[in-house]
């Protein structure tokens, strides 16, 4: 299935590269502030700011959220529901430009990846980079989106950790992948504002949304949380927050507020079940134990067994998957409403660890499943393209400007 007949624009041919040599900045966002992830009410301050009448803002609000989330325009003009005064003034005003694309990779296996640059905070320099994948299943797509560019937690396993805090995104650049993925996949609903019919559920590309790129998600609580509330809107981009989850090492003190004000699922990287190990592998545990981190889980608002917490669990060669570690996994979790995702480590250049081998990754899947968890291994997709778990990090950190600039002579 993933046949879309919407036009879908033609991506660029299958393992890439390079669209783009650096010139092509985003404008200068200070200059047109966005639309984009701007709540209602805050859409309302800005149309009056263009001399919307109180009484019509609501109405105006409502036919740009309908023209920006559910239609996925991209150019203000084409917003025919409003007068071409009010359009005009818009366009005068603000911008509602994606994320630019700087690279966009489609590895064998269907998984797509884009380098995104963000907005300068320099004008006039290039803004900094981060990576979006989108992975197609037989009835469903998942889009893992970045929060950060760059990411402080350093665990030993993880390409990104490798490379330092940038910055954090802001909502609009959150909500701004998914619109900008949707613009590439076709996936948006309505050609029409008002058009019915739409594009049915079973022929949406993607179904689901991970917080599982490049940066950890509670350490920039407010954009995410912002950003969640736009993309589950059931007017526009509509995907449920049970659709949403969030990844997090375990940043404890946010945990319960996540729950409690995002209410989106969660999916804690566990990665090892005593501390001594988890110090080493995901530094934040010396931070928040694993003591406290359990607890956090337990106490997840909105957890039971039809809203269960994922814990992600690498699978690393002679560090994390024997028998005994498998044991132990099960033992932690008990009274938890669990689900427990094997992730076989996924490689990079220079990279300190190996992945367990597929024997004794199935070895460790069978003591979770007689545990009573289905244990599903997440299959690797994207290696080929480096766009698998763990494996990203922005281009720019790994391609010198020159070996760029030769691949777009190419
Ligand atoms: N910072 C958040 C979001 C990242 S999610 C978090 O830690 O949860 C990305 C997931 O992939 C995490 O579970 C991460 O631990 C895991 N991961 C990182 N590097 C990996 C690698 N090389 N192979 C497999 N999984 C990896």
């Amino acid at each position: 299935m993933i046949e879309n007949a919407m036009n879908k624009p033609e991506p660029s041919t299958a393992n890439n590269i390079a669209t783009d040599n650096g010139q092509n900045l985003p404008e200068n966002t200070l200059v047109r502030p966005t639309l984009i992830a701007l709540d209602r009410t805050e859409l309302g301050a800005a149309l009056v700011q263009i001399d919307v009448k109180d009484k019509q803002v609501r109405m105006r609000v409502n036919q740009l959220w309908n023209g920006l989330y559910a239609r996925g325009l991209t150019d203000l003009s084409e917003l025919h529901t409003i007068s071409k005064d009010l359009r005009q003034k818009l366009i005068k005003k603000h911008t509602i430009e994606r994320p630019h694309i700087v690279t966009e990779q489609i590895s064998n296996d269907g998984t797509r990846k884009w380098l995104l640059r963000f907005k300068s905070d320099i004008p006039g320099k290039p803004g900094p980079e981060a990576e979006m994948v989108y992975i197609p299943e037989e009835t469903r797509g998942t889009l893992c989106i970045s929060s950060q560019v760059g990411c402080t937690l350093n665990c030993r396993f993880c390409h990104t950790g490798t490379m330092p805090l940038v910055r954090n995104l802001t909502a609009d650049e959150i909500v701004g992948q998914v619109m900008l993925a949707r613009d590439r996949l076709g996936d948006w609903p309505l050609i029409e504002a008002d058009d019915k019919s739409g594009l049915p559920d079973s022929r949406r590309m993607i179904t689901r949304l991970v917080f599982m790129g490049m940066g950890e998600p509670l350490y920039n609580f407010n954009h995410v949380k912002k950003a969640s509330g736009i993309l589950s809107d059931d007017a526009g981009i509509n995907l449920s927050r049970r659709r949403i989850t969030l990844s997090t090492a375990g940043v404890v003190p946010q945990m319960h507020q996540a729950g409690a004000e995002i209410a989106c699922m969660l999916a804690v990287s566990l990665h090892a079940t005593n501390d001594k190990l988890r110090d080493k592998l995901v530094p934040i545990n010396r931070k928040y134990p694993l003591k406290e981190l359990m607890q956090a889980c337990r106490d997840y608002p909105g957890l039971s067994n039809a809203r269960r917490i994922t814990f992600e669990y690498v699978m690393l060669d002679g560090i994390n998957d024997s028998i005994q570690d498998a044991k132990a996994l099960v033992q932690l979790l008990k009274g938890i409403p669990a689900k427990i995702n094997l992730i076989p480590f996924n490689p990079w250049p220079n990279s300190p660890c190996q992945c367990s081998d597929w024997a004794q990754i199935e070895r460790f899947a069978d003591i979770i499943n007689d545990a009573g968890y289905a244990s599903p291994i997440r299959r690797p997709r994207g290696r080929d393209i480096m766009a698998a778990c763990g494996q990203l990090k922005s281009e720019s950190e790994r391609i010198s400007n020159r070996e760029r600039k030769k691949l777009l002579e190419d």
